[in-house]
């Protein structure tokens, strides 16, 4: 990724940023030297013309994803253009007046940091070459304060160019936390912290090439565990599942609460004999982890309804399938696994 534009969020939105400062930019060059050849300023339509060309080759570079050398090639060439425009007074003296234009343009492309840099060390430059415009005669500017003016209305665009910048990062940087922080809450189940059923449908609807099997799991009598010890003892017991879950599945799996007492785990690259063998030591170890309270032990058991997928099952179908044989555990004696 570009480090230098990284305050930015996106990235397609740099890209027109940067189109946009190449195409106003070679535009502008290019308009201005034509009109230079019609002032018969040859040296000066020359530079203009090869700076439009500099400014016009990220429509090229951006299409290759050079970003990074696209903003450079825009903001040297900018640099360039303004130096000789200084030294040579561009025309008729005008010439200063194009820097304000480079505050905005290096914010842009430099970031903030990197950016007070650059124009600091623009500044110099531009100073360097007022005087050598002078000491060489290559243009003697009429008014002599022209020089303190201008440097000091630059500084001040700069700065004030700055404090923009560092704003519009800062908020740029607490809505891209906070989408994120958003984008996590609507995808997690609140209690016990698993994916939730939205993330889930959201993730095989993206891709299911990998998935082989899908078990939804019911855990068994879980309102007598309600009624007996009450809902927030209900509430700990599915966080205790949810920890020996996750604990027992592989990373290649994904374990998720369904809904109420309900979870689905996505199993890849198993087949139903691999989906029942985990299930099966899934059983294990809740039966040996041991959900105490208050000194009593509050053992507790699932059922499961298994479906192997094909490339061609449809998920929501393969559900419907899980659940039918889910209801078909629990008519069986609960506490068993079906596939
Ligand atoms: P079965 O073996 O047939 O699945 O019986 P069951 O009691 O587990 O199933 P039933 O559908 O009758 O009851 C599920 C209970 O789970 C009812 C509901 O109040 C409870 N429940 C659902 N979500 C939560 C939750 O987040 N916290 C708590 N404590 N209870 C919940
Ligand atoms: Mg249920
Ligand atoms: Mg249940």
């Amino acid at each position: 990724m570009d480090n230098s534009l990284k305050g930015y969020s996106d990235i397609s939105e740099r890209i027109s940023i940067l189109k946009a400062f190449g195409i106003i930019g070679g535009a502008t060059t290019l308009a201005m030297s034509l009109f230079s050849i019609y002032e018969k300023n040859l040296y000066l339509s020359l530079c203009l013309l090869m700076s439009s060309l500099c400014f016009f080759s990220p429509l090229y570079l951006l299409k290759k994803n050079k970003i990074e050398i696209s903003g450079f090639l825009i903001l040297y060439t900018l640099y360039s253009l303004m130096l000789y425009l200084v030294a040579t007074g561009g025309n008729e003296g005008s010439g200063p007046a194009w820097v304000f234009i480079v505050p905005l343009v290096t914010y842009f492309i430099r970031g903030l940091r990197k950016g007070i840099l650059d124009l600091v060390i623009f500044g110099f430059l531009v100073l360097i070459s007022y005087y050598m415009g002078n000491l060489f005669e290559i243009y003697q500017y009429d008014s002599p304060k022209l020089l303190s003016r201008m440097l000091i209305s630059f500084v001040i665009v700069s700065i004030l160019g700055g404090f923009y910048e560092s704003f519009r990062h800062k908020y740029n940087h607490k809505l891209i936390s906070l989408l994120q922080e958003n984008a996590d809450l609507a995808s997690r189940d609140h209690l016990t912290g698993l994916p939730n059923r939205r993330y889930i449908v959201e993730k095989i609807s993206s891709n299911n090439n990998d998935v082989k099997a899908i078990a939804l799991i019911d855990i068994d009598d879980f309102k007598l565990i309600n009624d007996t010890f009450g809902h927030q003892v209900g509430d700990e017991a599915l966080i205790h599942f949810s920890e020996v879950f996750v604990k027992t599945s592989r990373t290649s799996d994904l374990v998720s609460r369904w809904g109420g007492e309900e979870f689905l785990c996505i199993l890849n690259n198993t087949n139903c004999s691999g989906a029942e063998k985990f299930l099966s030591k899934l059983q294990l170890e809740l039966s040996k982890s041991k959900f105490n309270k208050n000194g009593t032990e509050i053992p507790f058991t699932f059922s499961a309804g298994v479906v192997e997928l094909t490339t061609e099952t449809d998920f929501d179908k393969a559900i419907i399938e899980a659940d039918k044989k889910l209801y078909k555990a629990k008519s069986t004696g609960k506490n068993c696994i079906i596939s």
